[in-house]
């Protein structure tokens, strides 16, 4: 009998298969096909021949736990403690899953608010825990209220992902406020904030969960360096979060990967000695620009996006399928792949939305818009 009888092939690995078997350009998985900084490739084929062949310590590289505590500090003025408060996890999917398996316990009950990515749930079930699956309102912001009639003496963790997948949006001041608020009358719910994409933001800054004075006690950060250094295929992101908290997590993560593999840590650390965060904001910032400009001659209509590297679109003006028909139909007949919205749902089909991956060299996406403004 399957553990986990309602978990399908994940949606990025449908269309990206699409996108192969039919050649479309694929704007669907969320990842660049720009080359990586050659400095980054420079530093891994130097290391190829050094010997960095073997374990690392089980919570991650000593220097690369430092170098992370710095660039925290750098980054938000916190200052943690490498060897207690970081853990170096093969990306961030592992990073979420050993955290809730650590801390979720049978009958629990987890928050995801949907639109929600698709790691969360099957952790939370394997756990023999609930997921609740709380919509955001129709802009995307929390339904703080919402979110409220949903807690309980039961609920276990919330998770909010912030800048969010698949819309873009991040979350203000107002927002961590009533967070706090709301925390403050259930003591024992564990915020895991997923923030792969912290430093893909445009014109609004992103404020980061752990660096919240009444919720750093009670939250675990997720990061990816997949995403900050264009590395997704790595696989390595990490955690920060509180002592007792971590001792649990990596419990669950020595037995999982016992340590993450050792040339990308190793080459990453040492990268991180002269390259800076602050650029990629701005990088893709003018992709998104760009693209949306492209697109203003298109039948679609654009949603705002604040963060990472997504733009939803509406095809109400296009077509009434829903949007998985619709995104097998842009593939197969108009050679672009998509992510249908309502995949990031538990049980909705009337959406008539899609997200693309603007992480792309600006040829290709000027190919994918002249065929998207042909529709
Ligand atoms: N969370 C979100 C919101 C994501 O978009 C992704 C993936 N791309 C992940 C987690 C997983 O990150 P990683 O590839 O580092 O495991
Ligand atoms: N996070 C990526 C996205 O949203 C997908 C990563 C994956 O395929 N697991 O597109």
């Amino acid at each position: 009998m399957s553990k986990l009888p309602n978990i399908g092939t994940s949606i990025f690995t449908v269309m990206s298969k699409m996108a192969v078997e039919y050649n479309a350009i694929n704007l669907s998985q969320g990842f660049p096909n720009f080359p990586v900084d050659e400095r980054l490739t420079d530093i891994v084929a130097q290391l190829a021949k050094e010997n960095v062949h073997q374990y690392l310590p089980m919570a991650g590289y000593t220097p690369l736990l430092s170098k992370i505590a710095a660039l925290v500090e750098k980054s938000y003025g916190r200052i943690i403690q490498p060897e207690s408060e970081i853990l170096v996890t093969a990306g961030a999917t592992e990073g979420i899953f050993a955290s809730i398996q650590a801390l979720v316990q049978m009958n629990d009950e987890v928050i995801i608010l949907d639109p929600s990515y698709d790691c969360y749930e099957a952790p939370v079930l394997l756990s023999n825990a609930i997921p609740v699956r709380v919509a955001l309102n129709d802009d995307y912001t929390p339904n703080w209220t919402r979110i409220e009639k949903a807690c309980s003496s039961k609920t276990k963790m919330i998770i909010i992902n912030n800048p969010h997948n698949p819309t873009g949006k991040i979350l203000t001041q107002t927002d961590f406020e009533a967070l706090e608020k709301l925390l403050l009358k259930f003591p024992n719910i564990v915020l895991l904030s997923d923030e792969v994409y912290e430093y893909i933001t445009f014109e609004k800054k992103h404020l980061s969960a752990h660096t919240r004075t009444n919720l750093l006690n009670r939250c675990i950060m997720v990061s990816s360096f997949g995403k900050t250094f264009h590395v997704t295929g790595w696989k390595v992101g990490y955690l920060i979060a509180p002592e007792y908290l971590m001792t649990e997590i990596k419990k669950v993560h020595q037995f999982l990967v016992f340590s993450v593999n050792s040339i990308s840590q190793v080459a990453i650390s040492n990268y991180l000695d002269f390259v800076s965060v602050d650029e990629i904001g701005g990088f893709y910032q003018k992709k998104r620009d760009y693209f949306r400009e492209l697109l203003q001659t298109s039948r679609f209509e654009l949603m705002p996006s604040e963060g990472t590297y997504f733009q939803v679109a509406s095809y109400a003006a296009i077509s009434n399928e829903n949007d998985v028909d619709f995104c097998k139909r842009l593939i197969i007949e108009h050679g672009v792949a998509a992510i249908p919205i309502s995949t990031f749902y538990a049980d909705r089909k009337d959406l008539h939305l899609i997200r693309f991956c603007f992480a792309k060299d600006n040829a290709t996406l000027e190919e994918a818009a002249q065929k998207l403004c042909a529709i």
